[in-house]
């Protein structure tokens, strides 16, 4: 098997990212496929294209896809709280929460630009881990198996957000990989202007979209890994960079309102987990 990757970028400026994990047969119609999704992003024209092709020495890993919870929310405001709160009820305490949250929207990087990569958070204490903060932590060598994607689009048509399969597997896909070893939750809001969505995950609530956590037209957005103290940093950034893992089957995947659910008297978060708990 073969890695592959793709970043573009106009005058140093990272504008779009993709890879994935196939045979070597593959390798030419998907280098077709990821350099003219690079040419035709919305981010603008780049003037460098990388596509990097590697051969996988390491045995590569298997795992189910996250569960996935599709939230309908209509405010920023409810949708930024519902954040929060899944971050707390998935282990992360409320300060580490809001300073995540707080930092993704004023651009993660020190000099409030988006950074290409994600924070690495000791919730503990919030102190940021990654090496180099300006560009933070890329996980890489990972895919989606092709029947995986096919089933998750089933699933979303369902939904009426089949339009976005491409999207949410590559999210889910990341926050997959990213759950399954030493990460105690996720927090993610994209930085492209014209996606308002983004994710809480973690191994106990699953993936949960949240639309609205960006206002529309904003473009600072990033990722925020949740680690505890005492995690072998070297060993979990290695996993995050380097160990090749293939999301081969999908998990539960509903919809739940936000709107809807909440009886007087029980908090938004509080419903939607007797809908949404895994363990
Ligand atoms: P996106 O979901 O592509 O809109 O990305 C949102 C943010 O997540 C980016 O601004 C980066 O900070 C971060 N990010 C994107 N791709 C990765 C990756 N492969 N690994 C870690 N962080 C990433």
């Amino acid at each position: 098997m073969f890695s592959i990757r793709m970043r573009a970028s106009v005058n140093r400026r990272h504008v779009s990212g993709a890879e994935r994990i196939i045979p070597k047969k593959d390798i030419p119609l998907v280098v077709e496929e990821l350099s003219k999704r690079a040419a035709t992003h919305e981010n603008g024209i780049p003037d460098i294209i990388h596509i990097t092709i590697e051969k996988i020495t390491d045995v590569i890993q298997c795992i189910p896809a996250l569960p996935l919870t599709s939230i309908t929310i209509k405010s920023h405001v409810q949708a930024k709280g519902l954040a929060v709160d899944a971050l707390i009820d998935s282990g992360i305490p409320d300060t580490a929460a809001h300073h995540a949250l707080e930092l993704l929207q004023k651009g993660p990087a020190p000099n409030g630009r988006n950074m290409r990569g994600a924070i690495i958070m000791n919730c503990e204490n919030k102190k940021r881990l990654e090496p180099d903060s300006f560009r933070g932590v890329r996980v890489t060598r990972m895919d989606m198996k092709p029947e995986a994607v096919e089933a998750l689009r089933k699933e979303l048509s369902t939904l009426k957000i089949d339009k976005r399969t491409e999207i949410i597997r590559e999210a889910i896909t990341l926050a997959s990989k990213v759950a399954n070893f030493k990460t105690i939750a996720e927090l993610c809001i994209s930085d492209n202007p014209s996606n308002h969505v983004g994710y809480v995950a973690s191994k106990k609530l699953g993936f949960l979209r949240i639309p609205h956590l960006k206002k529309t037209g904003a473009s600072a957005g990033g990722r925020v890994f949740f680690v505890r103290t005492g995690i072998n940093l070297h060993e979990y950034i290695n996993y995050l960079e380097h160990a090749p893992v293939i999301v081969d089957r999908i998990s539960d995947v509903q919809a739940v309102s936000a709107i809807n659910t909440q009886p007087p008297g029980c908090s938004m978060i509080d419903s939607l987990l007797q809908v949404v708990s895994y363990i």
